[in-house]
């Protein structure tokens, strides 16, 4: 048996690598552990070694003191790995395959995951419909920013590549498989895009650039980026997007502008709770991009809305936003006949597609979000420079699986 190290959340501002246990087929007790799940057996799980493993702006919430996140829980639900070790019940999943994992962790049996609703599977977390890797409320499984992990239900998870050479030449492309390629392909597919739609992304952290490519291979005829990070505005542009700066005054002129009109077909919000105001020097207000996205979207249009909204948030600016209560205008969306889809992505139904459109070339996910590849002992460097808004997908390495690859 091997050891085992793992990236710790320690205190807002802080994360720590430390030694931790080698991962088991059984749920022991840990910070975010329901009593009702420990001893639970995983006979059907498997042990990976972590090939690649991604910090996320979804962990970054947590991290920055954003969330009721215990101290101690190991982060990481961003994971690509190969099987070392399999359960007595998987039957299809072998040693030595390398896999990507999506960042729920779904049941395969319940209600919700039967029909495909695998960000709310009903089996995985005693607390709420959902769970996920290393996240707060999310059933307390052991996150992946380590060197092992164990992933339950390992025949109905796992996506398994068909070549591991093959996967190994192009892992810092399909390491964005586990979470923001489907979560932003989501994005863009539940706002409505298609052949010829205009389209409006706000944020351009790692999400939405994916939410942007993945419009892009949707067919748009248009892509614009929102944000008020010119690193970020500036990658968007690298790919073909236009961008608006939300820090410049109003998004709608600044639409007119490229469109010839103040309007889009589709609109994303890849932004979240902690979203800023428009305009020079804004502060936060959470509600603010729901808001202008129902201002821009044409009437019979939808948003899609992977951006996270929380229950708890010890931070918000004021007490309703502590317990994720928001102004949002519905009026004016239930006037216009928007559509609205929230929630985790359910990564399963995106992920075996857009793996083909990364191994066939038809897509460059991981130059469009700048990934960047630091080893795991780094994480806590890479943590400070995405809080401080460096354009860029931080790809952790704990095994040196990375030491070549470049993006395709
Ligand atoms: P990130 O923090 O790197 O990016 C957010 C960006 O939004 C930043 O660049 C910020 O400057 C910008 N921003 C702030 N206010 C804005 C405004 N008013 N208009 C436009 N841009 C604004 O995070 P990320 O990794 O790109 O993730 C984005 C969101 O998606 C997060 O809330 C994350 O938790 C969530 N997420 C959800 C899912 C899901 O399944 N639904 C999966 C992954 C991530
Ligand atoms: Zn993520
Ligand atoms: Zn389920």
């Amino acid at each position: 048996m091997s050891g085992n190290k793992g990236v710790a959340y320690l205190e807002p501002g802080t994360v720590e690598v430390r030694t931790t246990d080698y991962p088991t087929f059984e749920i022991k007790d840990g910070p975010g552990v329901a009593s009702e799940n420990i001893g639970r057996r995983c006979r059907h799980g498997v042990i990976l070694k972590v090939l690649a493993t991604n910090i996320c702006g979804s962990d970054q919430h947590m991290v920055r003191g954003r969330t009721t996140a215990p101290a101690g829980l190991v982060l990481g639900h961003e994971i690509t790995g190969e099987v070392v070790e399999r359960g007595p019940d998987v039957e299809f999943i072998d040693i030595g395959d390398v896999v990507s994992v999506p960042f729920n962790i779904a049941c395969g049996r319940c209600r919700n995951c039967k029909e495909r609703k695998t960000g709310i599977c009903l089996n995985v977390n005693p607390a709420r419909p959902g769970a996920a890797y290393g996240y707060v409320d999310m059933g307390g499984w052991v996150g992946g920013q380590a060197e092992y992990v164990m992933v339950p239900y390992a025949d109905f998870n796992l996506l398994k590549f068909p070549d591991p050479d093959e996967a190994r030449e192009k892992l810092l492309d399909l390491t964005m498989l586990s979470d923001i390629f489907p979560t932003g392909f989501h994005g863009a597919v539940t706002a409505g895009t298609t052949v010829g739609s205009t389209v409006y992304v706000a944020g351009a952290g790692p999400v939405g650039l994916a939410a942007a490519a993945a419009a892009q291979l949707l067919g748009a005829a248009v892509v614009i980026v929102g944000d008020l990070n010119t690193e970020r505005l500036a990658q968007a542009r690298s790919f073909g997007c236009e961008t608006v700066d939300v820090s410049q005054g109003s998004i709608e002129e600044q639409i007119a502008q490229i469109l010839g009109e103040p309007e889009v077909d589709a609109a994303v919000d890849a932004v979240g709770f902690e979203a800023r105001a428009h305009g020079p020097d804004a502060g936060e207000a959470p509600a603010t991009v729901l808001n202008s996205l129902m201002s821009i979207t044409h009437a019979g249009g939808a948003l899609g809305i992977p951006g996270l909204y929380v229950t708890d948030d010890p931070g918000g600016v004021d007490e309703d936003a502590r317990t994720g209560t928001l102004k949002v205008r519905l009026g004016l969306g239930w006037a216009k006949s928007h559509r609205f889809t929230t929630g985790q992505c359910p990564v399963m139904k995106y992920h075996r597609g857009l793996m083909k459109a990364i191994l066939h070339g038809r897509v460059h996910i991981a130059k469009a979000v700048g990934a960047t590849v630091i080893g795991l002992d780094d994480a806590p460097r890479g943590y400070t420079e995405f809080d401080r808004g460096a354009s860029r997908k931080y790809v952790l390495n704990p095994h040196g699986a990375l030491d070549t690859v470049q993006p395709v």
